[in-house]
């Protein structure tokens, strides 16, 4: 097959180019050209080429493993090209239906060995805002001198209204005050059609972007920033995997393999599940003074004042995670009303909500670890009457076929609305897209 060339990179102050000529994958890519764009960072047109290019490697790499298509550079960090070798056989373990051997990495291979850190270097962290890199935050206070957050990830590039909602979460908080913040936002999820290839590759109830590509891509582009900073660790908090060694996007045995010449990849805390770093980590740091808003919604339009929507799943499971933790949902930024619990109680009846076999077991594992008593904010009496209900509920999570049709479907909807009407007024989109989802129960 034609490779992927990957040109010359290009630096324009704070923005890097890399223009790309998809050569046989043509009809995966959505662009021609990766861009980078990295806020309150000097220094970038200093860097090698051989560095500058991993970004827009990390992004293609996973597509190219997918399909058996050769990747062709000018110059790339020698470290970075041997660790992209190693993970297209780390990849093809996990997906028997990568093509891995038509790929190969082709250029010039440059660049010292990777140092070895140690556990307190300074460390650069991957930074959502959300209760994963949170708890990984809490943890490494003491070590990490700078926050990237991607704007292009869990937030697309169009949704200007939500990424300033989050800037303002990530400025008034105390944990980040005193640390670098760098914002790149990039055209990650733009670059490549990843819904194509979630229909494509079929992932169980994954994507994509989720189930291949955002490990590799998020660490790839803070790369040059741990460069110019001088930081020999990039940091990556774990999701919670229900404890299963589930084929995912980010793992400990992906990402620990990423390396370049100047540092190496560090997947965080993978032995915490989510309620173990809400209960063990945040609690503690929020019990002993501190204070912080958690990003944790993917809904479009998650809500009007907050960055949380307070009724989907993911905000729902995280609820009961916070109440049993001790902590009131209000004082993290969660939205939480007799109306919000009603809403759990409908979708977790009716089979609104879907899953596979691990997903109903985190349900059934929340259930078990309500506690005999209700007390501090367990114990406001609506809440009372919810987790009591919970406790012994005959809980329907969706399985098999209804669930992902009516999720498709969902998600259709949602695409129509945040992209063929992209003439509309964006908070209209988000509107619509929020009525679509309620009408269908998802909401
Ligand atoms: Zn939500």
């Amino acid at each position: 097959m034609q490779p992927i060339v990957l040109g010359r990179p290009k630096v324009d102050g704070a923005k890097l180019t890399v223009p790309i000529d998809p050569g046989g994958a043509r009809q995966w890519f959505r662009d021609d050209t990766f861009r980078a764009e990295y806020s309150a960072l000097d220094g970038l047109a200093d860097l090698d080429p051989a560095v500058l290019v991993v970004p827009a490697l990390g992004t293609v790499l996973t597509l190219a493993y997918a399909l058996g298509v050769p990747v062709e550079v000018d110059r790339v960090d020698a470290t970075y090209a041997a660790a992209a070798d190693r993970l297209a056989a780390t990849f093809a373990a996990m997906y028997p239906d990568f093509q891995i051997d038509g790929f190969e990495l082709r250029g010039e291979r440059v660049g010292p060995a990777a140092p070895v850190p140690s556990a307190t270097d300074p460390a650069l962290l991957l930074f959502s805002g959300g209760a994963d890199s949170t708890s990984s935050l809490i943890e490494h206070q003491r070590e990490v001198r700078a926050l990237v957050t991607v704007w292009g990830a869990d937030i697309q590039l169009k949704d200007r209204s939500l990424w300033d909602q989050l800037c303002r979460v990530l400025r008034d908080s105390a944990l980040t005050a005193d640390r670098r913040q760098v914002v790149a936002r990039a055209n990650l999820q733009e670059l490549i059609d990843g819904p194509a290839l979630t229909r494509k590759c079929g992932f169980a109830g994954g994507s994509w972007w989720g189930a291949v590509q955002h490990g590799l891509a998020l660490t790839s582009v803070t790369v040059p920033v741990a460069t110019v900073l001088g930081l020999t660790r990039v940091v990556i908090a774990g999701s919670d995997l229900g404890g299963v060694d589930v084929p995912w996007g980010s793992s400990p045995r992906t990402d620990n393999e990423i390396r370049w010449s100047g540092g190496r990849v560090e997947h965080d805390q993978a032995e915490l599940s989510r309620f173990d770093k809400i209960s063990r980590v945040i609690a503690p740091y929020l019990h002993g003074g501190g204070r912080l808003n958690l990003a944790i919604c993917y809904q479009p339009g998650r809500g009007p004042d907050g960055l949380n929507c307070g009724r989907c799943e993911k905000c729902q499971q995280t609820t009961i995670q916070l109440l049993l933790a001790g902590i009131a949902p209000p004082d993290v930024g969660m939205p939480i009303s007799p109306k919000t619990l009603a809403v759990a109680r409908r979708a977790l009846t009716r089979g609104t909500w879907h899953g596979d076999a691990g997903h109903r077991a985190a349900w059934r594992h929340l259930q078990l670890t309500v506690p005999a008593t209700l007390t501090g904010p367990c114990a406001v009496p609506y809440v009372r009457e919810h987790l009591e209900w919970f406790r012994t509920a005959k809980i329907v999570i969706g399985s098999g076929h209804a669930g992902p049709i009516l999720h498709r479907m969902v998600l259709g909807a949602q695409f129509l609305a945040a992209r063929t009407l992209s003439w509309l007024p964006l908070h209209f989109r988000k509107w619509c897209a929020r009525r679509v989802a309620r009408l269908l129960g998802e909401g």
